[in-house]
């Protein structure tokens, strides 16, 4: 329904606004394209998922054969550009839009952080591995600024996935502090938040998980808050604080716990 009324309700406002702050944007200008290209008139029709339509039934298929590939098929999205619109019309500028625009040209400029990608990439692995779902980094980003959570645990969220805490390596390069980089605890440790949260010998590391228990709203179950101490996972999962995040809906009771 989201395609369709894409393509057919919303095609001509999207393409007033020159695109700005249009989700899945390059899907839709290459379908568009694809749709005037052809002659014939193009008629779109809903069916109910998984209802034994034999087209939806395929769709399907391909989406889940696309889901398990390591890696993203390149696909031809170009569009010739007598059949691109450029930039905004006038009339439909406003200056959310504008605003858009600038904060998409600095992005661009400004790729995400390595690091950032890095533990994304693990929040995703981590949410497979345990409720089997995986989800897109801009949702992962929202639920981190989830009005719900309290400033400080959404400061928290963001800063541990930016790599932004001045620990362990943050200290390395600069000269005179370089033993910061080490946990003081356990002193041949590197001091990062793996560590911090998953390994350090510090008794401090018992009461994080504690709070962190503490914390757990009994909507979600029975809080798993005894990482092996020592052990080093392959790729660990995120805090179950981030894991189960995206379950319930507002108004579920679980979020006046936060
Ligand atoms: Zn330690």
């Amino acid at each position: 329904m989201y395609v369709i009324e894409g393509l057919t309700v919303h095609l001509g406002r999207w393409e007033d606004r020159g695109w700005i702050g249009v989700e899945n944007s390059r899907f839709f200008k290459a379908a568009a394209y694809r749709l005037r290209y052809r002659s014939a008139i193009t008629t779109f029709e809903w069916v109910k998922g998984h209802n034994g339509d034999p087209g939806n039934e395929a769709a399907d298929g391909l989406a889940r054969e696309g889901a398990l590939k390591p890696l993203p098929d390149t696909l031809d999205l170009s569009v010739p550009n007598n059949f691109t619109l450029h930039g905004v019309k006038l009339s439909a500028l406003t200056q959310q839009i504008a605003y858009q625009a600038i904060r998409n040209t600095k992005a661009e400029k400004h790729p995400p952080r390595s690091s950032a990608s890095n533990n994304l990439a693990r929040i995703q692995a981590g949410l497979v591995e345990q409720i089997e779902h995986p989800e897109t980094t801009a949702q992962i980003w929202l639920q981190c600024q989830n009005t719900n959570l309290r400033p400080l645990v959404r400061q928290f969220l963001y800063k541990a996935i930016q790599h932004a805490y001045r620990i362990g390596d943050f200290w390395t390069p600069i000269a005179g502090y370089e033993e910061r980089a080490v946990c003081p605890f356990c002193k041949d440790s590197a001091d990062n938040l793996d560590h911090i949260l998953l390994e350090c010998e510090a008794p401090a590391r018992e009461v994080i998980w504690l709070l962190a228990a503490d914390l757990w709203p009994d909507a979600y179950g029975p809080c798993q808050t005894s990482p092996t101490t020592g052990a080093t996972p392959r790729a660990p999962p995120p805090p179950p604080m981030m894991t189960s995040l995206p379950a319930p809906t507002r108004g579920h009771p679980a979020y006046s716990r936060f």
